[in-house]
């Protein structure tokens, strides 16, 4: 109970102090509201006291504020209005006191609490000063008020305008020097070969590469640097520093040094001179000894000073290569000795395999994305079925082995006129554009054809005035580019096209990228050839041999097709059955190759007298069928005549001389002769029955049989 009684109280304490700081403010503004502070002379103990208050919570607000922020916590609000209020009273109580020419001091303020404190602190206490001044001027009429409030806001706005500026220029500066810390580290990192100078990798990983760069960078110069300090300690150097030539092998410099001296050089400097030159073309250690100093010493600023003994070693790589020298010298005479060189020469190639492991790991990893990349393209290539998948798939495998700006897949097809090229593919630089895509040409002298008449990429060497050379034939414009490569397509010992790849810049294709062209233009071939057999096969098992017409099994779906739709959207479908009238005895009198001829002849009739939406196919032996959608009784008995009329004027050319023959034909009308498939034909069939029965080379229409509607009974 007492216990309880004490929480609440100490509780109710807490409350009432967390109010203490803001307290001395209110009696402070409320005392100038009503005239107080008219000068030093008197200043009463009561006021003396309200300012003393008045700083103790400016300074306790401003503690509690700087104790947050070393935590990295972020300030409160309450807490910045305490201080900010406890200043503007202090500043108002300042002018009470000293007088108006004591103003400024006011406008300052708000300058910096609205620049430094948060928005809504700053703008609140901006309130809060415009609202005090608004009330303490009111005797001296509004003008006052607007002049003070004018300034007011107008040293916050310039203050805060100023400031930001400021920020801004500051970190432009700091992001400049983030950009000069990697540009070194790449510096650095070519020095060693790391990458091959100018590289510039795909956007994508830029990011990922520079930290990666840095990584490794950090790690060889860590290598370097221990590797360094066991050769200071156990030679007890002056200098042991490790130069590493530039990339076109003039310059030398510093990449690592432990020295007692702060002069040695960070600048380049010319790498064929004094005792380092020497070693560098000769490619063999160094000692030298002088007790009065040594000349030629070139690595520090200034001149060498009193080094009286050194030796250097080379910096030599897998391949005999010079790539540095490490050197080490002493200001005291004394000697370097053999053993000290073996020690040195040990360091320098710890140096230099630092180096190279970072260079090999560098190498793998860009040929494992590389190699990555492209076994992905292969697959997906392996993967796509259609022609129309192959292309998608070699293009996106040819993009990915090299920065392309144009690439296209042609295909040839030799027929009787002639060899022909299309176009079956095409992206990139073009001034027709996607247009060219599916055009043809006539075989010729530019380089597809060429390609494809010799099996072999083309060009061969670099060619000059890329623009003017035909790739495709002359009408075909490609403009732009400055490397380019033709490969064949070839597969199953023949060229069944080419994959055409560009670039606008000059050394795009290099050997890697070349072979892996290469591979992908190989395997496009086959590829491209499976999707052919494929197609081939489908037509095969679609297609009649003889006559090029849809064959019976797809008649079937494609007539259920056909009824489904009509059903569907409740329009009218019809079916010509037809049967070549006493064909029997064509075969019989000229032999069945005649009767062949015919067939075929017949069938081309059929074609081009039916419509386009219209399916011919071979029903039987002699009997074609005709599927012809959207069509009613009346539409399909005018077509049904047509052919008739055609075929019987049709005369056909045989080795036995010309022939003629003639069709009986049966028509049937979905839905009103009949709603089914089966049944639409099993009349369309008792129709053409009828018709060789009137006596042959005629057509009957389901409902007009024998003056009784013919009809089949369904289910
Ligand atoms: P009709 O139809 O007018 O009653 O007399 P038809 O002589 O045509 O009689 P039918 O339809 O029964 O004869 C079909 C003949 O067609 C039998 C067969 O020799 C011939 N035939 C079927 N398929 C082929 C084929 O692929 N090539 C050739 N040359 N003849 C075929
Ligand atoms: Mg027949
Ligand atoms: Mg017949």
């Amino acid at each position: 109970m007492t216990s309880g009684l004490a929480r609440r109280s100490a509780r109710l304490l807490g409350e009432g102090a967390k109010l203490l700081p803001g307290l001395p403010v209110l009696v402070a503004f409320g005392h100038l509201a009503r005239g107080g502070f008219k000068g030093l002379a008197s200043l009463g103990w009561w006021e003396a006291a309200v300012v003393t208050l008045l700083l103790a919570g400016v300074l306790s607000a401003a503690w509690r504020r700087a104790r947050r922020e070393a935590v990295g916590a972020p300030s409160l609000l309450r807490n910045e209005l305490e201080l900010g209020g406890g200043l503007v009273a202090a500043a108002y109580v300042l002018v009470a006191v000293g007088g108006s020419p004591l103003y400024p001091i006011v406008y300052l303020l708000m300058a910096f609490l609205v620049s430094f404190l948060s928005r809504a602190a700053g703008l609140t206490l901006l309130g809060v000063a415009l609202a005090f001044d608004a009330i303490s001027s009111l005797p001296e009429g509004p003008s006052t008020f607007a002049a003070h409030a004018a300034f007011m806001v107008l040293f916050a706005v310039l203050y805060h305008v100023v400031l930001a500026a400021r920020m801004a220029v500051a970190r432009k500066a700091e992001s400049e020097a983030v950009a000069n810390r990697i540009r070194e580290a790449e510096e650095r990192a070519r020095t060693f070969r790391l990458v091959s100078s100018g590289t510039s990798e795909s956007q994508g990983g830029a990011k990922e590469e520079e930290k990666w760069l840095l990584a490794s960078v950090k790690e060889v110069e860590g290598a370097v640097g221990s590797a360094l300090e066991i050769a200071e300690l156990a030679l007890r150097t002056n200098t042991c520093a490790a130069f590493l030539l530039s990339a076109d092998e003039r310059l030398l410099k510093l990449h690592d040094c432990r020295s007692a001296s702060d002069r040695v050089q960070r600048e380049r400097f010319a790498a064929g001179e004094g005792i380092l030159g020497g070693v560098l073309k000769r490619a063999v250690p160094v000692r030298m000894n002088a007790p009065t100093g040594l000349r030629g010493v070139t690595y520090y600023d200034g001149g060498a000073g009193s080094v009286c003994s050194l030796l250097a070693v080379p910096i030599v790589d897998g391949s005999g290569m010079v790539r540095g020298v490490l050197v080490a010298d002493r200001i005291q005479d004394e000697p370097f000795s053999e053993s000290d060189e073996r020690l040195l020469a040990t360091v320098a190639s710890e140096v230099h395999r630092a180096a190279e492991v970072e260079r090999v790991m560098g190498y793998i990893r860009k040929a494992r994305d590389e190699k990555d990349r492209f076994f992905r393209a292969i697959e997906e290539m392996n993967r796509a079925g259609s022609p129309e998948q192959v292309f998608n798939a070699v293009l996106e495998s040819a993009r990915q082995v090299a920065a392309l700006d144009f690439c296209a897949v042609t295909l040839v097809s030799e027929e009787t006129g002639g060899r022909t090229h299309r176009i079956a593919r095409i992206s990139g630089v073009t001034s027709q554009g996607r247009s060219i895509e599916g055009r043809t040409f006539a075989d010729n002298h530019g380089l597809v054809a060429n390609v494809v008449r010799y099996g072999a990429p083309l060009p061969g060497r670099e060619l000059r005035a890329m623009d003017r050379q035909v790739i495709f034939d002359a009408d075909v414009q490609v403009r732009g580019l400055s490397a380019l490569k033709i490969f064949p397509l070839a597969a199953a010992e023949r060229i069944l096209g080419t994959l055409v790849v560009g670039s606008r810049k000059r050394a795009a294709f290099d050997g890697d990228s070349l072979r892996m062209l290469e591979v992908i233009a190989l395997q496009a071939a086959q590829a491209v050839l499976r999707a052919q057999l494929f197609e081939q096969m489908e037509r095969m098992a679609t297609t009649d041999g003889l006559t090029g017409l849809v064959n019976h099994r797809t008649f079937q779906t494609k007539a259920e097709e056909a009824m489904a739709q009509a059903r569907r959207y409740g329009r009218k479908c019809s079916l010509i059955l037809t049967d070549i009238d006493h064909f029997k005895s064509v075969n019989d009198t000229y032999g069945h190759p005649v009767g062949d001829l015919v067939l075929k002849g017949v069938s081309r009739v059929l074609r081009e007298k039916a419509r386009d939406t219209d399916v011919v196919a071979r029903y039987g032996g002699e009997e074609f069928a005709i599927i012809m959608p959207e069509t009613d009784a009346k539409g399909a008995q005018a077509i049904a005549e047509r052919i008739r009329e055609a075929v019987m004027a049709e005369v056909f050319q045989t080795e036995v001389g010309p022939l003629k023959v003639t069709l009986s034909l049966g028509i049937a009308t979905c839905p009103e002769h009949a709603a089914e498939k089966q049944a639409l034909i099993d009349l369309a069939d008792q129709c053409l029955y009828q018709a060789k029965r009137r006596g042959r080379n005629q057509s009957v229409a389901a409902g007009q049989v024998g003056g009784r509607k013919l009809q089949v009974a369904s289910g």
